[in-house]
C-alpha cells in the first residue's frame, strides 16, 4: 500500500521512466495513496462532507429512495448501493430512514481505500463491498447513491495552443511537479464548437466518470432502479481549469506534494445527463441541493429535531443552513437523478424562484 511520500515517489520514478504523464493518471495515482492513508473526512480532516454535517442530509436521501421504492409497488429483493461511501454515515442514516419505510435492500459499497473500508465495517457488518462497480449484483433493481464521489475521479484537460490542441501532461522541473502541453497535437477533444476559442483555453473532461455512469445507466436500464448523484459541479459545458487540491481544508497548488491532499474537479453534469440518457434512463435535475433538501422537507426536520432536542437547537439550524444556504453548500452542490423508465419520476426536482 503506497503510503504519502511514496505517491511522490511512484509518479517522479514514472515520469522519469515515461516522460511526461497524462493528468488523469497523476490524479488517479495520487488520490489513491491519499484515500488509503488517511480518513481525509470531518473537522479534523481535510474537507467535511454533506453527510457529515447532519444526519438530516443521509435521512433525507432514504426518505428519497424509500418513496420511489414504495410507489414502484415495495419489491421484496433490491440492492442498496453506494459509491464511495466515506465513512458509511450516509448509508446508516438513510438506511435507518428506509427501515421504517419497510425497506431493507441489500447493501453494496463501492470502495478502493482499504482503510475506510475497515470504517464502514464497522457500521454495516452485512454489507458487500466491491473495488469496481462490475462486481455488482445483476439480479435485482439498483438503488444507487453517489455523494461527492464523481469530483475524485481523474480528468483530462486539453489546452488550446498556436499549433492546435494539446494533452495536459505533467512532468517534472528539479523536484517539482509541473503541467506542461503535451508534444503532440491531438484531434479536436470535443466538439466543433471549440474551434474558435481563444488559445490558452482549457477544455476538461472526466472519461472515467462518463464511464462509470454509462456502465452503471446500462445496468439500471436493465434490471431497474435509480441513481442520485450529488456533487458539486455545473450543469453547462465550461471551459478553464476546475482541479483543486485541499488540504487541512485550505486550497493549494494540486501539484504541491501528491497524495497527501485531495486532488478533485468540478463534476461536468451536462456530461453525465448526456450519458445516462444515451443509455436509455430517465434523468431530472440537476437541482441546487439546497432546492432540493427543502422540496423534500428538510426544514420541517430541523424543527423536528430541534423541538426533540432543544439543547441542539443552534446547531440544528447551523447545519441546516450549511446544508442548503445558497453562499454555502445550497448552490453549488447539485442533485441529478437518473431513473429507469420502468420506474417512478422521482421527488425533489422542482424549481422555485432562485
Ligand atoms: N461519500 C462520502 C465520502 C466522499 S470522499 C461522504 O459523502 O462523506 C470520496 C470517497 O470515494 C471515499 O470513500 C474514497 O475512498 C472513494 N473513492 C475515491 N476514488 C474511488 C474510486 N476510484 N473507486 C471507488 N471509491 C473511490
Amino acid at each position: 500500500m503506497p503510503d504519502n511520500q511514496s505517491a511522490a515517489h511512484i509518479l517522479a520514478e514514472k515520469i522519469d521512466r515515461e516522460g511526461p504523464i497524462s493528468l488523469s493518471d497523476y490524479m488517479g495515482v495520487a488520490n489513491a495513496a491519499y484515500y488509503a492513508a488517511k480518513d481525509p473526512i470531518g473537522e479534523d480532516g481535510d474537507f467535511v462532507t454533506a453527510p457529515e454535517v447532519s444526519q438530516m442530509f443521509g435521512e433525507l436521501v432514504g426518505i428519497w429512495l424509500s418513496d420511489l421504492w414504495l410507489r414502484k409497488g415495495s419489491p421484496a429483493h433490491v440492492h442498496y448501493v453506494e459509491l464511495g461511501p466515506g465513512r458509511g454515515t450516509l448509508a446508516a442514516d438513510a438506511l435507518r430512514s428506509m427501515e421504517k419505510f419497510g425497506c431493507k435492500p441489500q447493501i453494496h459499497f463501492v470502495e478502493t481505500s482499504p482503510l475506510l473500508k475497515a470504517k464502514q465495517t464497522a457500521l454495516h457488518d452485512s454489507a458487500a463491498w466491491h473495488e469496481s462497480i462490475d462486481s455488482l449484483p445483476t439480479d435485482a433493481p439498483l438503488m444507487v447513491v453517489a455523494n461527492e464521489f464523481f469530483d475524485a475521479l481523474p480528468v483530462e484537460q486539453f489546452v488550446s495552443t498556436e499549433d492546435g490542441w494539446r494533452r495536459h501532461m505533467v512532468a517534472r522541473d528539479r523536484n517539482k511537479f509541473v503541467a506542461v502541453p503535451g508534444m503532440h497535437a491531438i484531434e479536436t477533444p470535443v466538439s466543433k464548437s471549440s474551434a474558435g476559442l481563444p488559445l490558452g483555453t482549457i477544455l476538461e473532461s472526466s472519461p472515467a466518470s462518463v464511464q462509470i455512469l454509462g456502465d452503471l445507466s446500462h445496468r439500471i436500464a436493465k434490471q431497474g432502479g435509480a441513481a442520485l448523484i450529488i456533487d458539486y459541479g455545473y450543469d453547462r459545458p465550461g471551459t478553464g481549469s476546475t482541479l483543486q487540491a485541499v488540504k487541512d481544508h485550505m486550497p493549494i497548488s494540486p501539484f504541491d506534494s501528491p497524495g497527501t491532499s485531495d486532488l478533485t474537479a468540478h463534476v461536468d453534469f451536462h456530461s453525465l445527463s448526456n450519458i445516462a440518457k444515451t443509455r436509455l434512463l430517465s434523468v431530472h435535475g440537476p437541482a441546487e441541493q439546497g432546492q432540493w433538501l427543502k422540496a423534500l422537507g428538510i426544514d420541517h426536520r430541523a424543527k423536528k429535531l430541534a423541538e426533540a432536542v432543544p439543547k441542539q437547537a443552534e446547531s440544528i439550524r447551523a447545519a441546516h443552513h450549511r446544508l442548503t444556504h445558497v453562499d454555502e453548500m445550497g448552490r453549488l452542490f447539485r442533485v441529478m437523478a437518473a431513473t429507469s423508465m420502468d420506474w417512478p419520476e422521482p421527488e425533489g426536482f422542482v424549481y422555485g424562484e432562485n
